[in-house]
Order: structure tokens, then C-alpha cells, then sequence
């Protein structure tokens, strides 16, 4: 088993029906991922998770240059009755990971998510944070799209269409 492989594992077993080392060259930054934040999200300027507080696309992209590894992980078929639930149980994986990764030596791991922050009802923008450690930016956010990145991935994201179809989240652990 290669190095990572064990985080690959440790996902699979939390939940995640996809999960997979990914080079971060392969994540698409583009400049029109936040308008659809902006203009078709109840979100927008509600979350620090979210834009305008987000990393912007420009030093998203840098950023992604300062790492040679990720964790892309997904979890499918997600019925609309359980969204917040399964929302709230990735955010918590990926926290999770993250900081067992940083515990093992890579200090530079940090998780992208995906959607606004569910860690509290509503997020007060007027105060710090509440739980940081545990808080991270969706990857849309900061301007990945997501749709691109997962198909250079292999992995299967498609547009739902109607409220009642069942939906996929992503999220994103840089290593190093
Ligand atoms: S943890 Fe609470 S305060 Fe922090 S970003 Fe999430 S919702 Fe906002």
C-alpha cells in the first residue's frame, strides 16, 4: 500500500463512497465558479465558508501550486431528506482527516468542503468564527470547479435537475 493509500482508507470507512489521491494539477480554478455563488445561492456572504470571505480563485490557484497531493473524496446518492445530515458528516470527515494527516507529519494538509458551513444554525459574520478547527471553505468557494475536477478525476458528477433527485458531495484534502 503507497503512503497515503491509509487516508484513502480511513475515508472509505467514515462514509465516503469515492475517495482517491489526486495531483492537484488536475483541480480546475476558473473565475465564473463564484458568480454562481453569487447569483444562486442563498449562501453568498452568509458563511465564512463562503465568498466574499472565501480564498479567492487567484490565490486559490497559487495555492494549489504549493502542493504535490490530494485527497479527492465523495459521497453519492444522497436523498434530499438527508442532505444536512450527510453535509454536516463530510465537513466533520474532513476535519477529521485533515488533522490526523498534520498529526502524521504533513504539515501543510488543509480541507476544502463543499457547500456553506453547517456547523452552526446561522453564522454570525459579525463575530470570529465559533469553531474553527473545524470550519473550512467549499471548493466552489474558491473557485473550483468542481464538475471539471471530478470528471479529470473519474469520478461521476452529474447536474441534478429537480429537487427531489438525489445529490453528490466532494471534498478536497491538500497534503503537500
Ligand atoms: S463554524 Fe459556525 S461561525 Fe464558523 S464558519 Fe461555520 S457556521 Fe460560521
Amino acid at each position: 500500500m503507497k503512503k497515503l493509500d491509509v487516508y484513502v482508507a480511513r475515508a472509505l470507512k467514515m462514509g465516503a463512497t469515492k475517495a482517491k489521491i489526486i495531483d492537484p494539477a488536475t483541480v480546475v480554478v476558473e473565475n465564473w465558479v463564484r458568480l454562481k455563488c453569487q447569483y444562486g445561492c442563498g449562501g453568498y456572504g452568509k458563511y465564512y465558508s463562503c465568498p466574499p470571505y472565501a480564498p479567492t480563485p487567484d490565490y486559490t490557484r497559487k495555492m494549489l501550486g504549493e502542493y504535490s497531493k490530494g485527497l479527492f473524496l465523495q459521497i453519492e446518492n444522497i436523498q434530499p431528506h438527508e442532505e444536512r445530515k450527510i453535509a454536516l458528516r463530510l465537513k466533520r470527515m474532513v476535519a477529521d482527516i485533515e488533522r490526523e494527516i498534520f498529526l502524521d507529519g504533513y504539515y501543510k494538509a488543509f480541507g476544502m468542503t463543499s457547500g456553506p458551513c453547517k456547523f452552526c444554525r446561522t453564522c454570525d459574520t459579525a463575530e470570529l468564527c465559533k469553531f474553527p478547527e473545524l470550519a473550512r471553505p467549499s471548493m466552489e468557494a474558491c473557485g473550483i470547479d468542481v464538475y471539471q475536477t471530478a470528471h479529470n478525476n473519474g469520478l461521476k458528477l452529474e447536474i441534478v435537475k429537480t429537487e427531489d433527485s438525489p445529490c453528490s458531495y466532494l471534498s478536497l484534502i491538500l497534503i503537500q
